[in-house]
Formats: structure tokens, sequence, C-alpha cells
């Protein structure tokens, strides 16, 4: 795998991808399917509680080429990776066969047989704008991507509500990455203009308004480029710490607490950890239903103070944000965000701020000074305005 921080390749996503296909398989492929990577608005750290997220599509889009190859084989080729994969049925008949990005490939062509389908051998040519491990789902984008491409291209009538759950199977059981419903929902299911309101425990979604662009606004996304540290071992101690809570507090989930009855929750719980820990669950599930409220009402300035409340209770309360995170947090709100906070899991990964879109150049400036300021590398920047994710 290439170094995420080195600049994408140049040209369009899809043509990338179509000469790709022509230039490792000396023919054009049949089609192209893309899917986008995902920001969280808000709603960190509730998936597994049981709880509520708000997702959106960003911008940047892989895409697969393909099409199909006789003899129960597949064959991919990544512009991100110097090693091209190829493998047979024999390698997708359990997990585990496939190592290293070829998994996500093979992971998916696995969780379709063994949920029944035909799925037809295939030669697949990838390209991608999604940074890779900076938490904006590069390894949904590419599980959803190839699975739309295999399900096309097999006649396999799968409709979008139950494509997640296949490609979450692909990467939890296959790839062995345990990660909640979210990924997979929001980059299936995600529409232009709009954020998924999504009920981890039904996962019911709904598609709520977020038209950034009518309203002069945009998410300027920062990759801290943190290093992930400890990521593994930190989140499955919060996980762990949320399931004893619930356990003591006799609910199913934290979810089930709800923000009127906080204070008799905590009072029921001995340790000052755990309390905090419970705090942020409970408040954050609150802040994604406030969220919820007024983007329906379209007051979507409004959004920032919460944005900007969920990273102080990440920060303080389910302490998972590290020096480079708080630093672009602070700046951009010192640059006039109206709010601000991290997404994604914890300990590196990116910030979202929401800022008017003529000041977004001024925000990442600043964040770009404050990193110098305390010798961090240099962050990327993605602006985005959730309205438009061209298909391929
Ligand atoms: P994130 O999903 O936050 O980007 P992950 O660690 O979950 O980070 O997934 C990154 C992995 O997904 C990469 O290491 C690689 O194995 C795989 N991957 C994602 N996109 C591509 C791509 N375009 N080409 C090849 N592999 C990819
Ligand atoms: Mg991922």
């Amino acid at each position: 795998m290439t170094d995420p921080a080195r600049p994408g390749p140049a040209g369009d996503v899809a043509d990338r991808a179509a000469a790709g296909f022509r230039h490792r398989y000396g023919e054009p492929p049949a089609g192209r399917w893309a899917a986008p990577g995902r920001a969280n608005l808000i709603g960190e750290h509730t998936d597994y509680n049981d709880g509520f997220v708000l997702p959106f599509a960003l911008p940047l889009r892989t895409v697969v080429a393909a099409a199909r190859q006789d003899g129960g084989r597949w064959t991919a080729w990544s512009e991100l990776s110097d090693s091209p994969v190829e493998f047979g049925v024999d390698e997708v008949a359990a997990p585990g066969r496939v190592a290293g990005w070829g998994a996500y490939v093979a992971g998916v062509v696995w969780a379709l047989r063994d949920a029944g389908h035909d799925v037809p051998g295939a030669r697949l040519a990838i390209a991608s704008d999604v940074p890779v491990g900076s938490g904006l789902s590069s390894s949904a984008a590419l599980e959803a991507a190839v699975l739309a491409a295999l399900v096309d291209l097999g006649g396999v009538d799968l409709p979008a509500e139950r494509r997640p759950r296949l490609a979450q199977r692909a990467e939890n059981a296959y790839v062995g990455a345990p990660t909640g419903i979210m990924d997979q929902s929001a980059v299936i299911r995600c529409r232009p203009g709009h954020a998924l309101f999504l009920d981890c425990r039904t996962e019911s979604v709904e598609h709520i308004p977020f038209d950034l662009a009518t309203a002069g606004l945009a998410v300027l996304v920062v990759d801290s480029r943190a290093p992930h540290r400890h990521a593994g071992g930190e989140y499955a101690s919060r996980r762990a710490s949320c399931e004893r809570a619930a356990k003591l507090l006799g609910v199913a989930a934290l979810r089930d607490v709800p923000a009127a009855g906080l204070d008799e929750a905590l009072a029921l719980l001995d340790d000052d950890e755990t309390r905090r820990r419970v705090r942020h669950v409970v408040t954050e599930n609150q802040r994604v239903l406030d969220t919820v409220e007024l983007l329906r009402a379209g007051r979507i300035r409004d959004i920032g103070p919460l944005l900007t409340a969920s990273h102080a209770s990440m920060r303080d309360d389910f302490e998972i944000t590290v020096p480079e995170i708080d630093t672009a947090v602070e700046a951009a709100l010192a640059a006039g965000a109206y709010g601000a906070r991290m997404t994604g899991g914890g300990f590196g990964g990116c910030v979202l701020a929401l800022v008017d879109a003529d000041r977004a150049d001024a925000a990442s400036a600043a964040v770009t000074t404050a990193y110098a300021a305390r010798d961090f590398p240099a962050p990327n920047f993605h602006l985005t305005t959730p309205n438009t994710h061209p298909r391929p």
C-alpha cells in the first residue's frame, strides 16, 4: 500500500479506473461502479451502544471498473497497490485465505456466496480518491463498489437495504476487522444533499436534509495525520466499559438510558471513569437527536454548538482525542467555524468543521498555522458539500 499521505493520482477517478482496466486487461470494462467515502456528522461511539449516528457521503469516491471472467476466478488491481490480487473459489470457500487489501475483495465474494448468491468470476480495476486509513471509510467504499459490480455483472437481485450487512460481514468475518454497521450503511445508502439518520439497534434509516450548498455552507474535513496511537486496545476498553455499565444499570445497552434519566443512572455507578463514559454516550445520543431536529427545521448553522459539545464530550468524558485533533478543532473554531469535532473512532483520524463556504480557506489556513506552531506534520484538507457525488 502506498503512503496515505502521498498526493493521490491525478485525473478523474472514474477515468483512472477505466484506463487501469484497459491497461491491465487489454480490453474495455463492461461498466463502472462507485461508492463514496463518508464522514460521521455526529454520534460517536454510539453505534455499539445500540444508539444513533448521522453520517453523510463525501464527494470522494472509490470506482471499480469490471467485467466478467470465466472459470470462477477473480483478479483485482488497485492503483494504490503494487501487488494485484488473484484468487479462485477455494480461497473464498472460507474466511482468511486471502490477506492484505485483496481480503476486502475476496471477503465480498465470500459473503455473497455464503448468502447463497451466484457470483460470477470477474476482473476488477480499482481507483480511489478516498484517503486510505484516515477514518473516511475507504474500506467500506471498496467493499460497496466491489459488491455493486459483482451483483450487477451476475444479475443478482440484492436490494440496497440488504447490501450493508453483506459488506459488513466481508469486513468483520473475512478481513477480521470488528466494525459496526455505520460505514457500510453510509456508503451504500446515503443520498445526495442528505445525512443518513441510522438507528443502530433497528437498522432503520431516514434521509435528513443536509443541503450545505444552498445554505452557503461547507464542511471542512481535516485529516489530522496523527498516528493512530493504541487505537485498537483503547476501542476495546471503551466498548467493555460501556457494556459493563449497561449491565450495572440493568439495561440492554446504554441507548436505553434517556438523557432525562442520566443523573439517576450516574448515581448508580461507583467509579468516576465509568460515569464519564456513560455520560458521553447518553449525551451524544441526545445530541444526534437534537441535530436531526435542527436539520429537519432547516437550521443547519444552529447545529454548530452541538458539534462542538460532542467534541468536548469525546475529549473530556470519553477521552479519545489527541493533541493534533484538539488543535485542529480549536483553530477552526477560532477562525469562525460554527462548530467543529473529531469524527471517527478517535486517537487520530479526521476533524470536521462547519463553516461558511467562503470562510473555508481561512479556516484551513488557521489550522495549518496552528499545526506549524506545534511542529505537527501538515494536515490534509477535503472540502465537502454533500449535495453532489456524481455517479461513475
Ligand atoms: P479507512 O476505512 O478508515 O480508510 P481501514 O483501515 O478500515 O481505513 O481500511 C483501509 C484498508 O482498506 C487499506 O489498508 C486497504 O487494505 C483497503 N483499501 C481501501 N481502499 C483501497 C483501494 N482503493 N485499493 C486497495 N485497497 C484499499
Ligand atoms: Mg474502514
